[in-house]
């Protein structure tokens, strides 16, 4: 009898650290679940991935529009059948400006991607990850704990979201939902070259060889989803910490 597989559904997998993260749990064994705003882009990285679209399908879904996340979710369960892991990866760094220069506008438009997209996605797959007793991987930065210069909305909907994360762990944890705030390093990706074209301050300086790549942080959250780190549920964690390198099998860090 063939087993049913786990099912991942990646909000933000077009491209950069959630592509990697499609192919990182496809090649775990899961079923995966791409969206974004380009379904162009999510379907031909599921079709390298699954060509018969069995065990990899995408979806488009502006997190920013919640009744399209609603109707993201019916299909994703509508084609798998249940949701183990839910990752919240879309993300974006504009608007990039010091106080007084952004429109609030743009800043509101950051809060409402970053930070209730996530609660979008969560709420419309909660059902589900109730049934499965399932993960939510909620994609922070080390921004949710520090202000950097020129990013005030990307900071405080990132704090925001790890808050979002501890919530969910008081809420849903005794449920058997396990809750994860993943801070993946500086990740060479198209939002790295936006920020290294601005200038505005440090993490902006840090030069392209030196940044880590995607495949990195997507396999330590198949690691964070595979049940082996439920202790750290509700936390904050950092893909450079040594300890946890070491338990999610990564390599230590030069
Ligand atoms: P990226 O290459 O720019 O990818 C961003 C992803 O988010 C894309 O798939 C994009 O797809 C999606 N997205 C953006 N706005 C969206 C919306 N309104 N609705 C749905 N999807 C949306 O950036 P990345 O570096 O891989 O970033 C992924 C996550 O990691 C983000 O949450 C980011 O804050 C976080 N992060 C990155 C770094 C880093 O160094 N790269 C460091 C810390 C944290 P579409 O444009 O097709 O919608």
């Amino acid at each position: 009898m063939t087993q049913t597989p786990s099912v991942v559904w990646i909000v933000g997998a077009s491209r950069g650290i959630g592509a990697a993260a499609a192919a990182a749990f496809f090649q775990a064994g899961y079923a995966v679940a791409l969206s974004a705003r380009s379904l162009d882009a999510c379907r031909s990285v599921a079709e390298r991935l699954d060509p018969s679209g069995t065990r990899a399908r995408a979806y488009r879904a502006d997190v920013a529009d919640a009744d399209m996340v609603a109707e993201a979710a019916s299909a994703v369960l509508g084609d798998f059948g249940r949701l183990d892991v839910l990752i919240n990866c879309a993300g974006v760094i504009e608007p990039i400006a010091r106080f007084g220069k952004a429109a609030p506008a743009a800043w509101a438009r950051a809060i409402q991607i970053n930070l209730v997209g996530a609660y979008a996605a969560i709420h419309a797959a909660l059902p589900a990850l109730r049934d499965s007793q399932g993960a939510v991987i909620n994609v922070s930065s080390g921004a949710a704990g520090n202000p950097l210069e020129g990013w005030s909305a990307y900071c405080a909907g990132k704090a925001g979201l790890a808050m979002l994360t501890r919530s969910i762990a008081l809420e849903e944890g005794p449920g058997g939902i396990r809750a994860f705030g993943f801070r993946p390093g500086v990740v060479d990706t198209e939002m790295q070259v936006a920020i290294r074209a601005s200038g505005i301050n440090r993490v902006s300086q840090l030069r392209r060889e030196d940044l880590a790549p995607p495949e990195e942080p997507a396999r330590f959250m198949v690691w964070l989803a595979s049940g082996a780190g439920d202790d750290l549920s509700g936390e904050e964690i950092d893909v450079r910490d040594p300890d946890l390198r070491q338990r999610a099998g990564l390599p230590a860090l030069g």
